[in-house]
């Protein structure tokens, strides 16, 4: 089945969403696709239960909140999701272009907005010979979705960066006991973390297991029982663990999109900063996935490029109708 829609917009992150909006108000239909089977791009992935300070209005929000907030304002334009499939290929037609996932699903759009973010972003997995096993069945895992499901488990956290830290200070006062392997002394977070890390461990809260690195895992039908670690001169240990937390960063790609002929900087797509237009006519570029000098990669300003690729969009939707700008007070909202 084809999908026919106004704007194709590639990548439902936070700014991929309010383009849904922006769309809208300009009586645009607006159909996202996203690779993950969730909306909220990196604020789901990665940080859902992290408070952001500098979405303008909010003192404080949670990243989970900010996204279901975005999915409300989106909702009286009845967008189209396609969710858990990437768009692989786009082709260029006499009315717009037509889009292709990796599942077969069609999308004939008028113009594309491309919020692809860091492109298709998955975990640096560690060298463990059984990991698979152990993936599948959820004992290993990437990333923290709700602290709460980590009560009255054995986590094993590895890595020495932000996220293998500030999960360390979270699961400390809710799972039954968290190790933290990493190889060297020395952790790589905000200094505050740190300190606090070091109290955790004094008290008896946070197990360092220090200098160490991942070596095997021993579980049933990937069931997690331990996870061995060993130190530079070939010493191992076992530590107790049903889940394992590795944090060694992610790997970033644009994937298919750098196929696609746009101008590309260092994996980001140059775009006009009047329009957002990327080097193809109908082809837009906002959030963290474009680049134009000055650019800062925050939410914020992806918001500010999502109403201005809209506004620009506008006059290939309806080029026999100039724009009118008005306030969305004086307009209200109204599919
Ligand atoms: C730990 C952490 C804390 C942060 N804190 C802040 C903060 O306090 N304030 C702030 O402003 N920013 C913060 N950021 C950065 C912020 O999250 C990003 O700037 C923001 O998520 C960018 O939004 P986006 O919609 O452009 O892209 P993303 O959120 O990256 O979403 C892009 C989406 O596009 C999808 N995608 C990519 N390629 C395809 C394809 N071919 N087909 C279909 N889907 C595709 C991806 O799956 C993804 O879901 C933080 C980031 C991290 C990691």
């Amino acid at each position: 089945m084809t999908n026919k829609t106004d704007v194709a917009i590639i990548g439902a992150g936070p700014v991929g969403l309010f383009a849904i909006f922006q769309a809208g108000m300009l009586k645009m239909k607006a159909t996202i696709i996203d690779t993950l089977d969730f909306i909220g791009g990196q604020c789901t992935a990665l940080y859902p239960e992290k408070p952001i300070y500098d979405i303008p209005a909010y003192p404080k929000i949670f990243a989970s909140e900010l996204i279901e907030n975005l999915r409300k304002q989106a909702e009286p334009f009845d967008p189209n999701y396609i969710l858990g499939e990437q768009v692989v290929k786009v082709t260029k037609t006499r009315e717009g272009f037509d889009l292709v996932t990796n599942k077969g699903t069609q999308i004939n759009a008028k113009a594309i907005i491309i919020a692809a973010g860091c492109g298709a972003f998955g975990p640096n997995r560690p060298p463990i010979e059984n990991l698979a096993e152990f993936e599948d069945k959820g004992s290993v895992q990437y990333l923290v979705r709700k602290s709460a499901d980590y009560k009255d488990k054995h986590v094993v956290i590895a890595g020495g960066g932000d996220s293998a830290v500030d999960w360390a200070i979270i699961l400390a006062d809710i799972a039954k006991s968290v190790s933290v392997v990493h190889r060297r002394s020395k952790f790589r977070c905000a200094p505050d973390n740190a300190d606090k890390l070091k109290s955790l461990s004094e008290q008896g809260k946070v197990n360092l297991v220090i200098p160490y690195q991942l070596h095997k895992l021993h579980g049933d039908n990937g069931s997690l029982k331990q996870v061995e670690v060993i130190d530079l001169d070939g010493n191992t240990k076992l530590l107790e663990a049903d889940v394992l937390l590795p944090f060694f960063g992610l790997s970033m790609e644009l994937g298919p999109i750098a196929n696609w002929e746009m101008e590309l900087q260092k994996n980001h797509l140059l775009v006009d900063q009047k329009t957002l237009k990327t080097s193809i006519d109908g082809i837009y570029a906002i959030g963290d996935v474009a680049h134009y000098p000055g650019k800062l990669k925050l939410i914020l300003n992806g918001f500010g490029e999502a109403a201005m690729a809209c506004h620009d969009i506008y006059n290939i939707i309806y080029p026999d109708t100039p724009l009118h700008f008005e306030y969305s007070t004086t307009k209200g909202v109204s599919s």
